[in-house]
């Protein structure tokens, strides 16, 4: 139902119905003036013709009474004026007498003909009928009925009809057709600057560019307006990051002296009381804080701008999470399996970077358990994968919030992640490491029963 109601709305359904209608408008109006001459010439033409021999009877009864009785006249008017397809009756006063064509015999009638010629449907015929009183050189007056059967004409108009109606209703499908076909065709470059408009991000925002082979001129003018967007994005999504690593680079230096003058207060802090050293504990945690979210900032600009440059090389993946499964021993209380797939595997990665990322997943994992909750790690290889996972079995992350973890700054819960000392940084800075390792990263998690984070890398062999 919500795709009918989605398809009704769209432009290429609206643009089809326009151009259907306007089809069948024109054609409903070129076929009704066909239809209207035709009816004219066939039917219209042949009452009048009706009309006009049984003048001339008239007129042929009159002339010949002036030589022969009046039966003798209408005899041989009748005989010179049937034909295989009309029929003329005449009735003399009293019914008695009645002089008829025998070279055609139509249907009989119930009702009275009328006074003019009226095409009339009778049994399968069309026949033009009417019935005038003529008068007799004797003083009487007479009945003439005259039939003339024209459904021979009106079978050819008949048919003219249906192959009008067929060859309209073939148009109006071929004018469809061609209508669907251009409309998408048209539409084409709007459908790639949704898709394009949809898979742009950040990342990818300097090489996205719309291109359209041979577009409509409107198209053309919106795809290089679209562009230049793109590049306008793109600017100022640069200088954003350069922003952001300039400040985050100034400000850490000053406030590496701050840690360090709180942290020798602190130390030789004999004669405060217990209310400033407190303070002063608070402050220096703060600023711990601050310092590491500045390295963290700097960290992701820098591997966002490409200007990290990652060591890839062999790496032996299964020595590489056994040491980083002893590791996480000691992060917290949790306690840490690893599961490991018989045959080696190797991939080409920055060793330290990927340590750095696992590591994260690991203190996250930890960060968002229970004390004693397990953490799993596993290896496996998927076709021409390596899939690295990190499986916890704490809070869960709800399905909606999913989309959004790996964006900086983003916390499921700001409480909680600030008490456990996160800044929403460590995943935004995960991704692009493992992205410029050629990789992927993704995440599945239901709430209350945990999360696993999953890191694919492509496979390569040891040297
Ligand atoms: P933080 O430093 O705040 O942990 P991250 O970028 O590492 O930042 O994570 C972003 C957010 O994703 C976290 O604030 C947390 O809400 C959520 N998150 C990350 N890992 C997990 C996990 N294993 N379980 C539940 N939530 C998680």
């Amino acid at each position: 139902m919500k795709g009918l109601v989605r398809i009704s709305h769209s432009l290429e359904w609206r643009l089809m119905l326009v151009s259907v209608t306007t089809a069948l408008v024109a054609l409903a109006g070129a076929g009704g003036i066909v239809v209207w001459r035709m009816h004219h010439l066939l039917l219209v033409v042949a009452e009048r013709g009706h009309l006009a021999e049984v003048t001339q009877f008239h007129e042929a009864v009159e002339s010949y009474q002036q030589q022969l009785p009046p039966l003798e006249a209408l005899q041989l008017a009748v005989n010179q004026y049937s034909l295989p397809n009309r029929w003329i009756r005449v009735t003399l006063p009293g019914e008695a007498i009645r002089i008829e064509s025998d070279t055609y015999h139509p249907p009989e009638f119930s009702r009275p003909p009328s006074l003019m010629p009226q095409v009339e449907h009778h049994r399968g015929h069309t026949l033009i009928r009417c019935g005038q009183p003529i008068a007799l050189a004797d003083q009487t007056v007479a009945r003439v009925e005259t039939i003339t059967d024209v459904t021979r004409s009106a079978r050819v108009y008949q048919v003219f009809l249906g192959t009008l109606v067929i060859s309209g209703g073939g148009s109006v499908l071929l004018v469809a057709v061609i209508g669907l076909f251009g409309v998408r065709r048209s539409l084409r470059p709007l459908r790639k600057i949704s898709t394009l408009s949809s898979q742009v991000s950040a990342d990818t925002l300097q090489e996205a560019r719309l291109v359209l082979g041979d577009p409509p001129t409107e198209m053309a003018d919106l795809a290089e307006a679209f562009n230049d967007m793109l590049n306008r994005l793109s600017r100022a999504w640069e200088h954003e990051r350069h922003l952001l690593s300039t400040i985050s680079h100034e400000l850490r230096t000053p406030l590496s002296i701050v840690q360090g003058y709180l942290e020798s207060t602190l130390r030789r802090g004999e004669n405060l009381n217990e209310i400033q050293l407190e303070n002063l504990a608070i402050a220096q945690e703060e600023c711990r804080r601050i310092i590491r979210m500045l390295k963290d900032l700097l960290d992701l600009a820098r591997v966002e701008s490409g200007s990290i440059h990652l060591q890839l090389q062999p790496l032996c993946l299964n020595e590489f999470m056994k040491e980083l499964g002893s590791l996480a021993q000691h992060l917290g209380e949790n306690p840490v399996s690893v599961e490991l797939p018989a045959p080696i595997l190797s991939v080409k990665a920055d060793r330290d970077r990927l340590k750095q990322v696992v590591l994260n997943l690991i203190t996250n994992a930890i960060r968002y358990s229970d004390n004693h909750a397990p953490i799993t790690l596993y290896l496996r290889r998927q076709e021409d994968r390596a899939l690295l996972q990190v499986e916890d079995r704490g809070i869960g992350i709800p399905e909606e919030k999913l989309p959004f973890i790996f964006q900086r700054f983003y916390s499921v819960s700001e409480a909680r992640s600030r008490s456990q000392g996160g800044v929403g940084l460590g995943l935004a800075i995960s991704k692009a490491l493992v992205e410029q390792m050629r990789g992927q990263i993704t995440v599945k998690s239901t709430v209350g029963a945990g999360s696993t984070f999953t890191i694919l890398l492509p496979i390569s062999e040891l040297e």
